[in-house]
């Protein structure tokens, strides 16, 4: 028998007679609080032996793929094919190593598919770019996360807002705290400067209904549709903690890039935009510590930080990786491909006096 009090401050559970608490409240907080509600119900998840990536890409299409058959688009997860186009043929080659044989249709683009009279883009023919085409699923922030956040109210989950100073503040009261807090994780665990590092991100939305196929080119220069508008982005400034509007220059950059490969985005109405810090680290942290609240009371936390640009796409696969964490399961899966855990260095950074305020 279950019994729910997960706190996301973020949310509040008990599960199996733990009480845990979930701090923050974006895709990684409510993806780990589902995660462990899965797994406490149903214990066995399993994916093939991945490197650890691809084990959290393997495990977040797996959800991916279930809330797709069973919600569709009611869950804010979507079926979508698109292309990524790259001057760096290795770049595209690692894409397939990655996820080549975990999504659908994946394939190079041919010659006319690439350049010429019927070609899907508007590339001068001289130009050494190679493409793929595969289709996978996208899971809209703005519609995803409120339907988990909906489906774990509905499970007894409690949820509550206010701002957590540190770790142990809520050591006292849980005995088990997960450290879901994007950016500001590093912040409360003492890693913030030297490993963490905000990467600014510009996506603009706009009203494009015809579009229907995502297209990449490297990464930076992007559309992807979602279910009633399409996301036009964006930047990867790394480092940078300003300006935290969308500026004008942010607008004519992604725009100029975009309509290069789709002229018909000149004639597209913006809808709406938006600035947001990607949560960078060198690597994604999921690990579990013990530490003492008040000198006394000893307490587990589970970190889940550091996804950078990937939240969604590794989210829930790292979230089924900390649930085990929590829930004391075994660990097997993930013996021999979980990097070294990097050192501390809790100095504090420049960005965080800004950006925490
Ligand atoms: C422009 C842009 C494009 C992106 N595109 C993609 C993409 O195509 N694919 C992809 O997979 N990912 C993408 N991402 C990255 C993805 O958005 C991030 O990896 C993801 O949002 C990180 O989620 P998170 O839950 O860790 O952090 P967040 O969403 O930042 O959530 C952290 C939560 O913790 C809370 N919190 C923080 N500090 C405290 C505190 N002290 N007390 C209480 N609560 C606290 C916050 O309020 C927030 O609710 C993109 C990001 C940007 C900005």
């Amino acid at each position: 028998m279950l019994r729910l009090s997960l706190l996301l401050l973020g949310a509040f559970l008990t599960v199996n007679g733990l009480r845990v608490a979930v701090i923050g409240e974006g895709v990684i907080g409510l993806s780990t609080a589902t995660a462990i509600l899965d797994l406490a119900e149903k214990e066995n998840i399993t994916a093939p032996r991945l490197g650890n990536q691809q084990k959290y890409g393997y495990d977040t299409f797996e959800k991916l793929a279930t809330l797709w058959r069973e919600y569709g688009g009611l869950s804010g997860v979507q079926l979508v094919s698109g292309h990524i186009l790259s001057d760096s043929k290795a770049k595209l080659d690692s894409q397939r190593v990655a996820y080549g044989s975990l999504v659908y249709n994946y394939r190079d683009l041919t010659e006319p598919e690439l350049f010429g009279p019927t070609s899907l883009f508007d590339l001068p023919r001289n130009t050494t770019t190679h493409g793929i085409h595969y289709t996978a699923y996208t899971s809209e922030g703005l519609r995803f996360c409120p339907f988990l956040k909906k489906e774990l109210m509905a499970k007894g989950v409690r949820f509550t807002q206010r701002k957590i100073q540190s770790l142990e503040e809520l050591g006292a009261e849980f005995d088990v705290v997960v450290n879901a807090a994007g950016l500001f994780g590093g912040v409360l665990a003492g890693d913030d400067a030297g490993n963490m590092t905000p990467i600014r991100g510009v996506l603009i939305r706009v009203d494009a209904p015809w579009h229907k196929h995502f297209l990449y080119r490297d990464f930076s220069t992007i559309t992807i549709p979602v279910i009633d508008s399409v996301y036009m982005g964006t930047v990867k400034q790394e480092g940078a903690y300003g300006p935290s509007n969308v500026t004008f220059d942010d607008i004519q950059d992604i725009t100029s890039r975009y309509v290069e490969l789709q002229p018909s985005f000149k004639r597209v109405h913006m809808l709406s935009s938006f600035v947001g810090y990607r949560p960078g680290r060198k690597q994604v942290r999921v690990e579990k510590q013990i530490r003492e609240a008040h000198g006394t009371k000893k307490f587990t936390v589970v970190h889940n930080y550091g996804h950078g640009g990937n939240g969604f796409t590794l989210g829930y696969g790292s979230a089924v990786h900390a649930a085990r964490l929590v829930l004391d399961l075994p660990l097997t899966e993930y013996e021999g491909i979980i990097p070294e855990p990097l050192s501390m260095n809790s100095t504090v950074a420049d960005w965080v006096r800004v950006l925490d305020d």
